[in-house]
């Protein structure tokens, strides 16, 4: 009988901690590091050969949305692709439970627009075979995965589920109702929730609204229900809370609660991203977190988007406007509805005012002129025809060769294909000296993933491979030593996510080989492999030779092995 299982040999080893690089072998038995140092190939079941690549923890994505892709997707792709072996779910108080069987739909509406998950895809892929948050665990438990996975216990279900979604929104609940909330919220944290998440954007400015245009019901929270949910968590005397909103909001909730913050987030000056511009300039925004943390003694940790904007999006399903009320209103209802809407010049006056008052892209900031036409649906109403006049040319050529303004150009283009027109912006690249600002602040933790959400629109989720193999590689705003830190070990503990996060002996072996010179995201593509075959938006990676996950190769230079040794981490006992 071999000693060991598995043997990474002769790699240059990364452990997360900040330990400065060395040499090494690893040796794994039943899925755990065995030892770390100068180890016997014959000893060993099977050897990987590491010489000239990096070893590193597997990363840990503490801001994902696979509440609902983990059941049709084990390796929660794009996140198993890039290095990501353990996902936290939940985040931004959406999820899936508990959740009464009648209110199944109307909850899937509600992710299919903030989160803008296909609902088909949802109704297809879920098995729903549970009404408890203790049930869905189980059921996560249960499906086969690529990855760990760790959960919030986010709010919005259990509002749904004591006061009914839209009842909820109208009326604030009564104190019995909130006192039975906090009782789940604990029995939830008792069975392996990590602590609790919202949204609390209000109603202006918000980018994540229901189907139906109006705000999720965490939006709508008072003092009174966040002050009540941190002090139930206070009673745990363990788990963290994660949430969207104003730095003051994540003040209260640390102060009431005496738990870490995971605060959304740090934007770096400069930067767009998913969600439009950053609520605070990063330089307060880091100065405030630091007054929090270092002189009044709370925890706050700020998820910190560290990646380019790039996107491509059709106006059959885009929520990423919802910020502008005259864009918002437009892109409510049915794609027939929409495209009403978008065809009407009384409207289009209003986006026209907007983008010519904010210089760009909805208002955002963004060029509107450089956004293509990169494709038009066969299926599109004389699609031939439309696709010979736009597919490849610019806002900005249709406009000049149309005479006409950039948004009746884009909007006459998107209304002819009857909204199934792909545009595509360019990459917008971060000032890299305030992209270093942010990713090297004290609380910073890099990410803001959104793995299973948005998924046609951005591809995001491929965070760990453009940090390691553009921001580190290409601009060097920190050591590779403080980025493998950053993308395992920190967020890890942020979590509550014990032993996680590092290469040590005893430890769960959680693994990247990668070979840093090739270490690149490919082009995004369109892919129709969700249930019901919808389409999603991905990037692939390149430059990983090996991914483990608990001591078993899920990906070999980008090829699934088909094995599924994830877990479902339950926090308090993993
Ligand atoms: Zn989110």
């Amino acid at each position: 009988m071999p000693t060991y299982d598995v043997v990474v040999k002769a790699g240059t080893i990364f452990d997360g901690l900040q330990t400065p690089r060395f040499k090494g072998d690893i040796g794994i038995v039943d899925g755990k590091i065995a030892q770390i140092g100068a180890i016997d190939t014959a000893d060993a079941a099977e050897v990987i050969d590491a010489s000239g690549k990096h070893v590193a923890p597997g990363f840990v994505d503490l801001h994902t949305h696979y509440d609902s892709q983990v059941f049709w997707d084990p390796w929660c792709t794009m996140s198993g692709w890039h290095g990501v072996t353990s996902v936290v779910i939940g985040n931004c108080g959406f999820g899936f439970a508990p959740c009464k069987p009648e209110d199944r739909d109307r909850t899937m509406l509600s992710l299919s627009r903030n989160e803008a998950v296909p609902l088909r895809t949802m109704r297809a892929g879920m098995p729903w075979d549970w009404v408890t948050f203790a049930e869905f665990l189980d059921s996560v438990s249960r499906t086969p995965k690529g990855v760990n996975m760790m959960t919030f216990v986010p709010l919005a279900p259990l509002y749904g589920y004591v006061a009914g979604i839209d009842d909820a929104k109208t009326q604030r609940v009564t104190d019995e109702q909130l006192a039975e909330m906090c009782g789940l919220l604990v029995e939830s944290m008792e069975v392996g929730g990590c602590g609790w998440s919202a949204q609390i954007s209000g109603e202006i400015g918000n980018v994540q609204l229901d189907y139906d245009g109006t705000p999720m019901v965490t939006d709508c929270m008072t003092e009174r229900e966040i002050v009540a949910f941190s002090r139930a968590l206070r009673s745990m005397g363990r788990g963290v809370v994660q949430m969207t909103g104003s730095l003051d909001i994540a003040a209260l909730i640390a102060r009431e609660s005496g738990r870490p913050v995971i605060w959304n987030g740090l934007v770096a000056d400069g930067a767009l991203n998913q969600h439009g511009a950053g609520l605070y300039s990063h330089r307060d925004a880091i100065k405030q977190v630091a007054y929090y943390n270092e002189v009044e003694g709370l925890r706050i940790f700020a998820q910190a988007l560290t990646h380019n904007f790039v996107s491509e999006f059709t106006f059959e399903d885009y929520n990423l406007l919802d910020t502008m009320p005259v864009w918002k209103e437009a892109l409510l209802g049915t794609v027939e509805e929409k495209q009403a809407k978008l065809a009407d010049p009384e409207r289009r006056k209003g986006m026209k005012e907007l983008h010519d008052a904010r210089g760009g892209l909805f208002g955002a900031g963004y060029v509107m002129d450089e956004i293509k036409v990169n494709w038009i649906s066969s299926d599109a109403p004389n699609a031939q025809e439309i696709k010979d006049r736009y597919e490849g040319w610019t806002i900005g050529e249709i406009a000049t060769r149309e005479n006409k303004h950039p948004v009746d150009a884009m909007l006459d283009v998107a209304v002819a294909g009857g909204l199934a027109v792909g545009f595509a912006t360019k990459m917008i690249e971060t000032p890299p000296q305030a992209m270093k600002e942010v990713a090297t602040s004290s609380m910073a933790l890099p990410g803001v993933s959104d793995g299973g959400a948005h998924t046609k629109f951005v591809t995001t989720a491929r965070y760990p491979t453009e940090m390691l193999g553009y921001w580190v590689r290409e601009h060097e705003i920190m050591s590779l030593e403080e980025a493998h830190w950053r993308l395992s070990y920190y967020p890890a503990l942020a979590a509550g996510l014990k032993n996680r996060g590092c290469l040590r002996e005893g430890t769960p072996a959680d693994i990247v080989i990668y070979d840093y010179a090739r270490l690149d995201s490919g082009p995004q593509e369109r892919l129709w492999d969700y249930p019901e075959g919808e389409m999603r938006l991905v990037q692939k990676a390149m430059g990983y030779e090996r991914i483990i996950v608990n001591g078993v190769t899920t990906f070999i230079d980008g090829e699934c092995t088909d094995e599924t040794p994830g877990r479902l981490l339950r926090h308090g006992t993993d």
